[in-house]
């Protein structure tokens, strides 16, 4: 079995860069992509706040990072990871194979945070979607609500309107948005309707979504508006279960801990992107957190070599 200096585990921003840098100085380095968990930037319609690049698909830009990496990138689902206790210190499991690791990046990213509502489940995919860019376009000429008050939220409401959406509304449960100002001014001339302090319910419907139930949370009131589609970008949670099951810490919000070089708890560990408590979630941030990540883990792998000299 082939020993690798450094296994990263997720091919977004973070994960890619990272393989950037280890393999410019000379590290043996795979990528492992869960295809089932892709990574949110492919989602984006359009980037336009990562330096140098004017304008471009997320999807486009995640496949130029790609490129840029020479070492193997595995469409391979990590089952698990334990501590060898040996020199290659960890075995990594997946789907389709077995690694050994000096080293390992966690870059595992973030799945999107659910609301928990009744008929949230039952309807996904049949009016429920969590990704305007992928489900937008079969709502054209219908009704649709987007549930959240940051980028994401916001950035898909306008999105919606623009691909053709007869109605589009957003909800927020506070009265002020969250969003950067430059989307909240744009939201604000477009015509959107907001509604503020207004959290969901309840999703309705028969074979496909037909009402939801919203909540004013200062009035209490209910009412019930007829949509077709119901979209929810009220954030994510970071995907941490491969990382805590060696040990690795969280912090309150559940990001893994890590210090200024993107170390972890656990010695040959490194947490970059949104799994990590990085103050910052956007591409230019996981980029520069892969970079850091790197770089730590081949100072760490250089010293365990003149350990052993
Ligand atoms: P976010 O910034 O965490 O915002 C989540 C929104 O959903 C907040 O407004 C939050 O309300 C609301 N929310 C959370 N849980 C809720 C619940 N259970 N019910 C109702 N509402 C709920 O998430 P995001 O918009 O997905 O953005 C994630 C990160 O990616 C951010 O760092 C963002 O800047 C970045 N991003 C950047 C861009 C860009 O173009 N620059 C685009 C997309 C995302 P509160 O405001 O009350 O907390």
């Amino acid at each position: 079995m082939d020993i690798y200096d450094v296994v990263i585990i997720g091919a977004g921003p973070a994960g890619l860069t990272a393989a950037l840098y280890a393999e410019r100085q000379g590290l043996h380095v795979v990528v492992l992509d869960n295809i089932e968990e892709q990574s949110l930037l492919a989602e984006a319609d359009i980037v336009d706040n990562y330096p140098g690049v004017k304008s471009a698909t997320g999807m486009g830009l995640l496949e130029t990072m790609r490129d840029q990496v020479k070492s193997p990138i595995k469409s391979e689902k990590v089952i698990s990871i334990t501590k060898n206790g040996g020199p290659t210190k960890f075995l990594v499991k997946t789907d389709d194979g077995e690694y050994n690791a000096k080293a390992i990046i966690l870059a595992t990213g973030a799945t999107h945070r659910k609301a928990g509502i009744p008929g949230e489940e039952e309807f996904v995919g049949r009016g429920v979607s969590y990704c305007v860019v992928c489900d937008g376009p079969l709502f054209k000429g219908k009704r649709t609500i987007v549930i959240g008050g940051g980028n994401s939220a916001v950035k898909g409401a306008l999105s919606l309107q623009k691909m053709g959406v007869a109605d589009v509304k957003l909800a927020h449960r506070r009265d002020e948005l969250r969003a950067e100002r430059f989307w909240a001014e744009k939201i604000k001339k477009s015509g959107i309707e907001i509604l503020w302090d207004t959290i969901p319910k309840e999703i309705k419907g028969d074979k496909f979504v037909k009402k939801i139930v919203m909540v004013n949370v200062k009035t209490k009131k209910t009412t019930e508006l007829d949509v077709d589609g119901v979209f929810i970008e009220i954030g994510s949670t970071p995907s941490t279960q491969i990382g805590k099951a060696i040990g690795v810490e969280t912090d309150e919000r559940g990001f893994f801990k890590t210090n200024k070089n993107k170390e972890t708890n656990v010695e040959g560990v490194y947490a970059a992107g949104d799994v990590s408590d990085t103050p910052l979630r956007q591409i230019v941030t996981a980029c520069s957190d892969g970079a850091i990540a790197a770089t730590a883990a081949y100072e760490y792998l250089k010293s365990q070599e003149s350990k052993k000299a």
